[in-house]
């Protein structure tokens, strides 16, 4: 990963007011914010934080680098202050972060009415679920690739069994953290001939699967065009299994495409970042866990928040500070990707939060 001075841009001066919800270059609001709050996985996903790269040796960042809770929460209440509706808790995994739920419980208190969802690889969750309901979170999304045994196992790089997870998505939903959502990447010659499987699984569970355009994140995924399988054929798929059709969005923006099945069974979702970029309606910031706010996912330079946060700057100016970040987005990424812009050095998703 490039040093953090690489990764990180001056604060820009602020060139129109601030006051009012800010929009960017493109007229997109800010409205959600991603928080990754540790830069580690227990999992090595072969798409994400393959082996090879990140091994034992692999530069995580030291503790006194990552946002206090304190912080997180400062920042999250600023960025509320500009419109944010939803945070969601990523990483890494999040639920490595020690005392997780009580950053819920001071975020759910400090923000009452804002959506607070995290997302998880399930490991840890089935333990915590009743702690994290407790503390305030309002959804979970799991990730979950398979459910066979050998190519889940392949696929997180670390043996861990499906029937973890599962038990993990139970207790979520046992909990009340229904429906869960549960993404998995489909990856062509990888995990593809498991998507009626997983559709058949989760059908009348009252849970979502989503299915995930396997992305270019970060520069060390080997990304290719001929990996991906487009969200049209996953539809297609399960459709020869279990006929569905198009149900209409939940809000503005969201970045799934929504199909129910006609029997009245529930729901799947579909997410074409590589096929049907959705930038233009993208509302999303990311705050990296070392405090800098990126603002694409796709992006290769950050604007340091933590130095303001730690050099005694007030509210106001790191206010100030996010409009003007803001203000200059221009951000398209998804609509402009080709397997050159694919080798670019973006920064990784396990550190700015997927
Ligand atoms: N560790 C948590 C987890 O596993 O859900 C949160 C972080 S993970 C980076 C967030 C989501 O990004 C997961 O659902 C993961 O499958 C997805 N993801 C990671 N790399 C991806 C890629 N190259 N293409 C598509 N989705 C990806």
């Amino acid at each position: 990963m490039n040093s953090s001075s690489e990764r990180t841009l001056p604060i820009p001066p602020l060139e129109r007011d601030a006051a009012g919800p800010v929009v960017d270059t493109r007229r997109r609001g800010l409205r959600d914010l991603r928080i990754s709050v540790t830069d580690r996985c227990n999992f090595r996903c072969t798409y994400c934080m393959p082996k090879d790269v990140f091994g034992a040796d692999y530069q995580f960042l030291p503790h006194a680098e990552l946002l206090t809770f304190e912080e997180i929460v400062r920042l999250a209440k600023i960025f509320r202050d500009h419109g944010i509706e939803k945070i969601r808790l990523t990483g890494g995994e999040p639920l490595l972060r020690k005392g997780l739920e009580t950053l819920v419980e001071m975020l759910a208190n400090e923000l009452p009415g804002v959506d607070l969802t995290l997302t998880t690889n399930g490991s840890a969750l089935k333990a915590k679920a009743r702690a994290l309901k407790a503390a305030g979170l309002t959804r979970i999304t799991v990730s979950l690739d398979s459910l066979d045994d050998a190519t889940f196992k392949t696929m997180n790089a670390v043996d861990f069994p499906v029937a973890k997870v599962l038990e993990a998505i139970d207790a979520a939903a046992g909990e009340g953290l229904a429906p869960v959502k549960i993404n998995m990447v489909v990856k062509r010659g990888v995990n593809d001939t498991h998507i009626v499987d997983m559709a058949r699984h989760f059908k009348g569970s009252g849970n979502i699967v989503r299915f995930i355009e396997f992305m270019d994140v970060g520069a060390t995924n080997g990304w290719k065009m001929d990996n991906v399988i487009p969200s049209a054929e996953v539809v297609r798929t399960i459709n020869e299994a279990f006929a569905c059709e198009p149900a209409n969005p939940n809000y503005f923006g969201e970045v799934a495409k929504r199909w129910r099945y006609k029997d009245g069974s529930g729901e799947f979702g579909v997410i074409s970042s590589v096929t049907e970029a959705f930038c233009g309606s993208c509302t999303r910031a990311r705050l990296s866990s070392d405090g800098a706010i990126y603002t694409c996912l796709f992006a290769q330079q950050g604007h340091d928040l933590k130095s303001m946060l730690r050099g005694g700057k007030s509210d106001e100016e790191i206010h100030n500070a996010i409009a003007a970040i803001w203000q200059l987005r221009e951000d398209r990424y998804s609509e402009i990707r080709t397997e050159e812009t694919s080798r670019s050095r973006k920064v990784e998703m396990s550190f700015i939060g997927g």
